[in-house]
């Protein structure tokens, strides 16, 4: 993409009404626009990060054999009637009529839309285990909408359902989701805590949040600080696999991390080394729940099973904030010029920046720079305005891209561009051809 031809409306000055470092980057780096409270426009530049997240998602999920559809955002409140949390819900929920006075909901989760479903089709313990899933927009009528997309209205999340014949397969499926979601958090370039916590409305006994670390984060944390050594990495594992799925969740969760929910003082001290014991501020990027038969059993999704006998299938629900994420990250990647993507999310892999446009020599390398990166079926943006150098490289630092190919006059007489990492900032010159292959290697490590 050519700077100059794209839509990338970067603000030089710090907007007032943004209390965090990620929604001021967000609103400056022209990613977002705030259409009305809680409710944003997603600008090209943010619109890219979002879908990239949510195509890691989609990835992650179909390699734990999960099955992605859509569901509308507009339900009948009958449903929810069915279940009994119509009127429980309050007034977070977004409710209207239509034109027949008919009374709908703007979804605010959709464990009654994927009962429905599942009990409309399925009717037998062979169909089973089945998880179905969605990306989809939600409505929270939040009482305090802040910090940019952290806390909207408005918002993207991934939300999915197992229903299972009984409970230990149920309690495999839950942690078969804790599986795949350390792995999603980690391609994003996140460390995602699993931490104990409360189930709320969706109710259930079962349940964790996953947490990233951060001075703005809305909950209280506490916890043991070996957890924070724990990765899960590369190795290989097989969902299906009931102890190996098991012996993960053992090993991230077996040390005291817990929310101000669920945080018991006592139990911490008694637990944790004093040298150990950490009380911080996390961001909550996702959750999972099991909750047994609570929607199955109101809503009569049953299923027969080996006997020939009726009963009701076990479920959970699991959820991921997507366009949270966007936020999570950049308070958890940035420094003073603006944000540092991971290579696992960035807009662009690698930013070119033209030192003098309109110098024959310069322009024609950095479209042959933007050729082959295009070729490798890398996609860089070009800074090809007519601007000052400075003006250049403090878009590219603000916008966050984790590389930048620096090209001007003087290095090309000795036949070099500079390449910069945005992280540590250093900058090593070397031909062109050698850049792109440095770009093209790393991203190939990063998609592995
Ligand atoms: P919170 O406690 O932050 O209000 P929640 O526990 O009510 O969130 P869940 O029902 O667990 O939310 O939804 C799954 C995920 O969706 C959350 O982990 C969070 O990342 C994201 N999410 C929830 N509410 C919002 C919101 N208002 N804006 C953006 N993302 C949200
Ligand atoms: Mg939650």
């Amino acid at each position: 993409m050519r700077l100059s031809r794209y839509f990338l409306p970067v603000l030089k000055e710090t907007p007032a009404e943004a209390q965090i470092v990620s929604h001021r980057y967000m609103l400056r780096a022209g990613m977002i626009k705030q259409a009305s409270s809680g409710i944003y426009s997603w600008l090209p530049l943010g619109f890219k990060v979002l879908k990239n997240i949510e195509n890691i998602v989609h990835e992650e999920q179909a390699r734990a054999g999960h099955i992605a559809m859509l569901m509308p955002t507009l339900q009948s409140a009958d449903l929810w009637r069915e279940s009994g949390r119509y009127d429980g819900y309050g007034e977070e929920m977004l409710r209207m009529q239509d034109r027949h006075g008919r009374d709908l909901l703007f979804s605010p989760t959709a464990e009654e839309m994927f009962t429905d479903v599942f009990r409309t089709y399925v009717r037998s313990y062979k169909d089973l285990p089945l998880t179905l899933y969605q990306v989809q927009w939600k409505f929270r009528d939040e009482i305090r909408p802040r910090f940019g997309v952290m806390r909207g209205r408005e918002f993207f999340m991934k939300d999915g359902y197992n229903f299972d014949l009984t409970k230990e397969d149920a309690l495999h499926a839950y942690n078969r989701h804790l599986v795949s979601y350390l792995r999603t958090y980690e391609r994003m370039g996140l460390q995602a805590i699993p931490m104990r916590a409360e189930s709320g409305p969706i109710g259930g006994d079962y349940t964790h949040e996953f947490l990233v670390l951060a001075e703005t984060g809305e909950s209280g944390v506490f916890y043991d600080s070996e957890i924070t050594d724990l990765t899960f990495g590369d190795r290989a594992i097989d969902f299906d696999d009931v102890a190996q799925c098991q012996a993960v969740l053992e090993e991230f969760t077996s040390r005291y991390a817990r929310t101000d929910d669920t945080h018991d003082q006592a139990l911490f001290e008694s637990q944790v080394p004093e040298d150990r014991r950490r009380e911080a501020r996390g961001i909550e990027v996702g959750q999972i729940f099991y909750f047994g038969t609570k929607y199955s059993e109101s809503m009569g999704a049953t299923v027969q099973d080996q006997t020939g006998a009726q009963v009701p299938v076990h479920m959970g629900s699991h959820g991921i904030g997507v366009s949270r994420l966007l936020g999570a990250i950049i308070e958890a990647s940035h420094d003073e010029s603006g944000i540092i993507w991971p290579e696992g999310v960035t807009p662009f892999h690698c930013g070119i920046v033209n030192l003098k446009q309109g110098d024959a020599e310069a322009d024609a390398a950095c479209e042959a720079l933007e050729a082959s990166l295009i070729a490798l079926g890398l996609d860089p943006l070009y800074d090809d305005r007519d601007e000052r150098a400075g003006g250049k490289f403090a878009t590219m630092d603000l916008i966050g891209l984790p590389w930048r190919i620096t090209v001007g006059p003087r290095g090309l007489k000795n036949g070099v561009v500079e390449l910069t990492s945005r992280r540590t900032g250093e900058s090593e010159e070397m031909p062109p051809e050698q850049a792109v292959a440095r770009i093209a290697q790393i991203y190939r490590r990063a998609q592995a």
